[in-house]
């Protein structure tokens, strides 16, 4: 057996991990004792050669490794990997458990203290994504399954999903974005879980994230609270959850608006399922309309359309640095006809899941433009992460969304 993989590290990188932070970049790596292998634990000692941290070792990434632990020594074994996928998981069921919701995260990745993988449950369907090709072998070798029989004993399926980075690698040890671990095709592809109550689809094997954003289910609710007798509209609609929940909650009507013909699809599916069980989502008139967002807002504020409640979530519009300036001019430009479209007293409900957007900048843009509306207007809430989705690391926040009544 080759000897333990063992690191030392630049000054700065040291103090970094001795701070809590979970990446080590590979131009930090001062020495290291041998070549590693992708998914070994490399071992990091500090100048004085202590031990410093151990983590996951990533042959392939520029982040070099992903620490799991450090300060004391620990064994990373089965145990220590269950024992920290339980305690994510346990939190999770206990704070659903009579919430009518089946669907949420189990695990977040490094700010649950498992670098690089996500878990999300759908049901009985578990989710599981990874963003590094360290933990393709415990895939591979059943190991993880191992774990997930343990911790998540609901889970009757399981989905594996990949970033695109490490699809290549992925496939050269058999597995696949968009693979059933355990399960058939059918089984999963598209699944129904509730949140709040309320009934969805997700497609885990294909959908965009894991199959559904689970991220938003507080601010939909905060939107059901607020839609009795409304007008709702839903701009990057995606299935519809915003719509849902506004339905339950008494809108008397509500209108998706998304690019993708297949999101809207779902969208009706979604209302659908609800109405047998619920006779305001009977009453509610759902309308969807396939359209580029910018020039459907543009041309709805020039045809007079007006609304109770204007939803406002796009995708990620800065995915990198040097697109920030042109994503706050978007937000400000979408904030502005979001307000133009809100009849007096209704309420624009603006999210921004771009990470290289602080909340702090998106608030005041939007609070901004809000303001420039009426002075009379009132913020109704300012939010972040939900509780499933903790983001203990700055590069892990990335949702914030803010609610606003008009004069
Ligand atoms: N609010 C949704 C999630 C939105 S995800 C929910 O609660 O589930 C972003 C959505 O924006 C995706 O469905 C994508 O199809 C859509 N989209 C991306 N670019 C768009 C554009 N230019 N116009 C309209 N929709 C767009």
């Amino acid at each position: 057996m080759a000897a333990n993989l063992k690191l030392t590290l630049t000054p700065g990188a040291e103090n970094a991990v001795r701070d809590g932070h979970p990446w080590v970049f590979a131009d930090r790596v001062k020495a290291q004792n041998r070549e590693g292998r992708s998914g070994e634990l490399a071992v990091i000692y500090d100048r004085r050669d202590r031990f410093l941290a151990v983590g996951l070792y990533d042959a392939s990434s520029p982040i070099r490794v992903r620490i799991l632990a450090q300060g004391g020594t620990v064994k990373i074994d089965d145990y220590w990997f269950r024992e920290r996928i339980s305690t994510a998981v346990r939190v999770r069921d206990e704070h659903f458990v009579d919430k009518g919701t089946t669907g949420y995260r189990w695990m977040n990745g490094e700010s649950d203290g498992l670098p690089g993988m996500v878990l999300d449950r759908y049901g009985s369907v578990g989710v599981v994504k990874i963003y590094t090709s360290a933990w393709l072998p415990f895939l591979s070798s059943g190991r993880f399954l191992g774990w997930m029989r343990d911790c998540c004993p609901i889970a009757s399926s399981w989905v594996l999903r990949t970033s695109r980075n490490i699809e290549s690698m992925a496939a050269k040890v058999g597995l696949a974005d968009g693979l059933p671990l355990v399960g058939e095709i059918k089984e999963v592809e598209v699944t129904t879980f509730l949140e709040n109550g309320a009934v969805f689809e997700a497609e885990p094997i294909k959908g965009q994230k894991t199959g559904f954003f689970l991220d938003q289910r507080d601010n939909r609710l905060r939107v059901r609270e607020l839609a009795r007798n409304a007008d709702v509209l839903n701009v990057f609609s995606h299935t519809g959850g915003f719509s849902v929940h506004a339905a339950v909650g008494g809108a008397r009507s509500a209108t998706d608006v998304d690019i993708s013909k297949h999101a809207l699809t779902a969208a009706r599916r979604n209302m659908e399922l609800n109405q047998p069980m619920n006779s305001a989502v009977r009453e509610c008139r759902h309308e969807t309309i396939q359209a580029d967002a910018f020039e459907w807002l543009a041309n709805a504020t020039r045809d007079g359309r007006r609304y109770d409640i204007v939803v406002i979530d796009p995708p990620s519009l800065a995915k990198r640095q040097s697109e920030r300036e042109g994503a706050l001019e978007a937000y400000r430009r979408l904030a502005r006809h979001g307000v133009k479209l809100l009849r007096r007293g209704g309420v624009l409900v603006a999210a921004s899941c771009s990470a290289h957007v602080s909340a702090e900048e998106f608030y005041k843009i939007v609070r901004q433009v809000a303001l420039q509306q009426g002075e009379n207007g009132r913020e109704l809430f300012a939010t972040r992460h939900a509780i499933d989705h903790p983001a203990r690391i700055p590069e892990a926040h990335y949702l914030k969304c803010l609610g606003w009544k008009v004069s």
